[in-house]
């Protein structure tokens, strides 16, 4: 019998969003799940109510010291100089607001509730995790509380031997890659803009390939500017299959961050949406179903969109093939004015779906593909 698919969010999440100037104010979990409840593609019995992480949880992965300056944003308001410079805090891109501490919590507990879900033999989705930048003892690029890494201790507690993670995210997995970095009992798969061009810059290159015994279970894919449906497809056909055969899994958490979408404008990738959908067949007829995460999207619409049709999938319903006047609705008063010139409104505001888009197989991207795999042939 098929696994009942369970969403797990929230819409307490409206209130803890960043600060108004950062990419990520917009409104992205509670957005998802209005749209769904508006073209009825969700039931009650399918959702889960997030939970908070606990503070043991968090020392999964985090530092004692950094979470006590994690909890102290949210309680003073603020933090000194000192601090943060440590810990990389209170700066235009880990801002302190009310997502720095709550919403962390929130996220992170909804991927333990993932672990948990997937256990009891349903198929999870938190769309608000997959924070994969933030370290131990930092935060980076955007991420406060590390939620795959975190979800990823909790599946060794539990006793797995053969954990995959997979990151389709537009940018590389780096506080996740370097946590499990000399673990054999991890393996880490990324595809993601190349650091050469993009966050994180300073990790995410080819070269790296894991230490001691963890060497040899990180496989980065870093691709050129303009990686549309057809290469990013390609890379995946040509990669997950080899390193599931390889590894043979027990599980795998995948982490579908949308900014890898055309209308996202802080990536450099070009997917359709119908070609983010199939690269999310792709691993599940290789792997069969796993723990779902979200990611990075800084697009409201393309993100509620994208994460609506993934949804479809997990619970076995067809994809509307438009909007129906309500979503249509929901979507146009979303507050987005800034970007609305970068993309085409009828086509974002009018339909779910869109076509494959078909190109070129660049000669570069089937190098980097080739250079990854030779270590293994
Ligand atoms: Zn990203």
């Amino acid at each position: 019998m098929r696994r009942q698919a369970k969403l797990i969010g929230s819409f307490k999440y409206k209130s803890l969003r960043y600060a108004p100037n950062h990419p990520l104010r917009i409104p992205r979990v509670s957005l998802l799940l209005e749209l769904l409840q508006s073209l009825g593609l969700v039931e009650d019995r399918e959702r889960v109510e997030s939970r908070e992480a606990l503070w043991e949880e968090l020392l999964l992965f985090h530092t004692e010291e950094y979470l006590r300056a994690l909890r102290e944003c949210e309680s003073k308001g603020r933090l000194s100089r000192e601090q943060r410079e440590l810990f990389n805090l209170g700066n235009y891109e880990n801002p302190i607001s009310p997502a720095t501490w709550r919403g962390s919590l929130l996220a992170t507990g909804s991927s333990l509730q993932a672990v948990e879900l997937f256990q009891a033999g349903y198929v999870p989705f938190n769309p608000a995790g997959g924070m994969h930048h933030a370290y131990p003892s930092k935060a980076n690029g955007f991420c406060f509380i590390n939620d795959p890494g975190i979800a990823l201790q909790e599946l060794l507690r539990r006793g797995y031997r053969r954990v995959l993670y997979i990151d389709l995210d537009a940018h590389h997995c780096d506080g996740v890659q370097d946590f499990f970095y000399e673990e054999d009992r991890v393996f880490v798969l990324s595809l993601h803009q190349s650091p050469e061009y993009a966050f994180p810059f300073r990790r995410g290159y080819l070269q790296e390939r894991g230490e001691g015994r963890g060497k040899g279970y990180n496989l980065n894919l870093p691709l050129p500017p303009g990686v549309g449906d057809r290469e990013f497809l390609y890379v995946l056909e040509k990669t997950l299959p080899l390193v599931a055969e390889l590894y043979r899994p027990q599980v795998y958490v995948l982490q579908l961050g949308t900014d890898t979408l055309r209308e996202d404008y802080l990536s450099k990738f070009e997917l359709s949406n119908e070609g983010l959908l199939r690269a999310f067949d792709l691993v599940r007829e290789v792997l069969g179903e796993g723990i779902y995460l979200g990611g990075g999207g800084y697009h409201p619409v393309a993100l509620a969109r994208a994460w609506s049709l993934l949804w479809c999938r997990l619970s076995g319903r067809e994809v509307p093939k438009s909007l129906n006047p309500e979503a249509k609705k929901l979507l146009l008063s979303v507050d987005f004015e800034e970007f609305d010139e970068e993309v085409d409104r009828g086509y974002l505001y009018e339909r779910l779906l869109d076509p494959l888009r078909e190109g070129d197989l660049r000669p570069e991207v089937k190098k980097v593909v080739q250079e990854a795999l030779s270590y293994y042939l």
